[in-house]
């Protein structure tokens, strides 16, 4: 699977693209991320992107223009592509959303800023819109990330067996459900000790106070 990301801030990702799971599922090419900065569609010397909204009001608008032109860059035919703009306004992300991305050939993300985008390009290019939440934040950034994270870490080979995401909050496995609590060593710390059953061996029994404590 690939992304693009189409951003006015590509440095953002660094470090997301660098650490952790996500950065060792790149270094093994389990997943591609292709950055496309905007600035580079930018109209004139300025490289301007963005302009005031026809009607009035506060705030600009990214323009049609350099956004065209971006996805125009995006080669994928013949590949399963979906593009998806990251919006307040757009249908939230659950991990239901995270696995039917995962089914995709190509991901393109466009990641709004200022008060949004033009509505043209909403309408020609976009699939679909997907909200992380109901608050509203300065750019589509983050929400890009968390989307990618979310399926990268469903796609063949990125978990090893023991991260396994078959048994994690809202797992087909957990009915839907939220995770039990987990303890590590050692078994008391500071007087707070880990609950008896998890050290008795009995994994019968173990596994029942665990289901007794899915939300
Ligand atoms: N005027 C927009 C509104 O009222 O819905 C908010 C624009 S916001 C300041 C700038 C950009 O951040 C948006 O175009 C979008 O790409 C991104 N964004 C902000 N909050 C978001 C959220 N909860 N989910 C997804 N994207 C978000």
């Amino acid at each position: 699977m690939k992304f693009h990301v189409l951003t006015l801030f590509p440095e953002l990702f660094k470090a997301f693209q660098k650490e952790s799971i996500i950065g060792r599922a790149l270094r093994g090419k389990k997943v591609g991320i292709k950055m496309v900065p905007l600035r580079g569609f930018g109209l004139g010397k300025h490289r301007k992107v963005d302009d005031i909204p026809y009607g009035g009001g506060g705030g600009m608008l990214m323009s049609c223009e350099p956004l065209f032109k971006a996805f125009e860059s995006v080669t994928a035919k013949g590949k399963k592509v979906r593009s998806i703009y990251l919006t307040p306004q757009g249908r939230r992300y659950t991990q239901r959303t995270a696995e039917r991305l995962s089914k995709y050939d190509e991901i393109i993300l466009l990641c709004g800023h200022y008060e949004g985008v033009d509505q043209r390009v909403l309408d020609e290019l976009i699939d679909e819109e997907i909200s992380i939440g109901d608050y509203v934040l300065t750019g589509g950034e983050l929400p890009a990330m968390v989307v990618m994270d979310g399926v990268i870490r469903l796609l063949p080979g990125v978990l090893g067996q023991e991260e396994s995401h078959q048994l994690d909050s809202f797992s087909k496995a957990f009915a839907g459900k939220r995770e039990y609590p987990h303890y590590t060593r050692p078994a008391e710390f500071r007087g707070l000790k880990v609950p008896e059953v998890l050290l008795s061996g009995n994994h019968a029994e173990i596994e029942k106070w665990r289901r007794g404590r899915l939300k």
